[in-house]
């Protein structure tokens, strides 16, 4: 998948893959990351859990069953932050250089860009990473799409805006800040080796724009082109999916946006196959996010308002 592809008719599929997060693959690079991050920083959980899978459902513990019904479990009480990656002040930096490559790629609007503005404001403010400038775009696309790039840069097709109401635009908005708090994107670059040299360049031009901006530039425009940032594994899926619906009531908006959102997607797949692009009837996953969010909602509704911390 790649933003440099983004010819009409290919958009959907492209697109779709992105919001919906249909990607069924898993680099090697990102599922090493992925199990050093397990390894890290919930190692006990892990290993008995899978210990006991092997072992059979039957000799489950009452408690190992209720961490593996949980779908959630491995994030919860997670602190994020931008340790082993470039620091918070690089990785805006460079989202901002991304953002100008993003441009060349695709057509903004700014009919629906205050109503993005405003729904995606709440809920970044509502996250566990509420101190970075967020900013909110609308692409001018009929596929109904959204997607996020390291730094705070958020966007949003005018074709979704249309498709959502604002708790469900909220639900999606709050998605992608979610893979923001959780470096996804960062995490990905570094995993490619895109952010080697990054950070030297990027002090190498903290002062005047040159030679060094350029190269920056280039950077940019060759992680654009490769299509990384577009490939978000089925973990990080749902995890923002988690940190989504979990800053949604912090923000004022009823989680149930996000359980109505999959199933207004579910069943426009469904009905109209050539919106939403060939990939997404053939992946079931929407059906398992529909699931877990309602289990999530289910247990906000029943945790006591003090305990509703993140
Ligand atoms: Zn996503």
């Amino acid at each position: 998948m790649s933003f440099s592809r983004l010819h009409p008719h290919r958009l959907a599929a492209t697109i779709f893959a992105f919001a919906l997060s249909l990607t069924p693959f898993t680099t090697t690079a990102v599922a090493q990351q992925g199990q050093n991050r397990e390894r890290a920083e919930a190692p006990s959980i892990t290993s008995t859990v899978s210990s006991l899978v092997s072992l059979g459902a039957n000799v489950l513990s009452p408690a190992a069953r209720t961490v593996q019904s949980d779908p959630y479990y491995q994030f919860r009480n997670q602190r994020y932050t931008n340790e082993g990656l470039i620091s918070e002040r690089d990785e805006i930096a460079l989202g901002n250089q991304l953002h100008v490559e993003l441009q060349k790629k695709y057509r903004m609007t700014n009919e629906g860009q205050g109503r993005a503005n405003t729904v995606g404001q709440r809920v970044a403010r509502a996250s566990q990473r509420p101190n970075i400038p967020y900013r909110f775009h609308v692409v001018q696309s009929n596929d109904i799409n959204a997607f996020s790039i390291p730094g705070g840069h958020i966007y949003v097709t005018a074709g979704l805006m249309k498709f959502a109401d604002d708790g469900e635009l909220a639900s999606v908005l709050s998605h992608e800040v979610g893979h923001v708090v959780a470096r996804h994107s960062l995490k990905t670059l570094q995993a490619s080796q895109f952010l080697g040299g990054i950070a030297d360049l990027l002090g190498s031009i903290a002062g005047i724009a040159g030679e060094g901006a350029g190269q920056l530039g280039t950077a940019a425009a060759r992680i654009v082109a490769s299509g990384v940032l577009a490939t978000h594994n089925r973990e990080e899926e749902r995890e923002a999916d988690y940190l989504g619906v979990r800053s949604m009531p912090r923000a004022g908006y009823n989680p149930e946006g996000m359980v109505t959102m999959f199933q207004k997607l579910y069943q426009v797949s469904q009905k109209n196959h050539d919106l939403l692009g060939s990939l997404f009837n053939d992946h079931p996953d929407v059906e398992e996010r529909i699931l877990n969010t309602r289990y999530e909602v289910n247990r906000m509704n029943n945790q006591p308002r003090s305990r509703r911390r993140r």
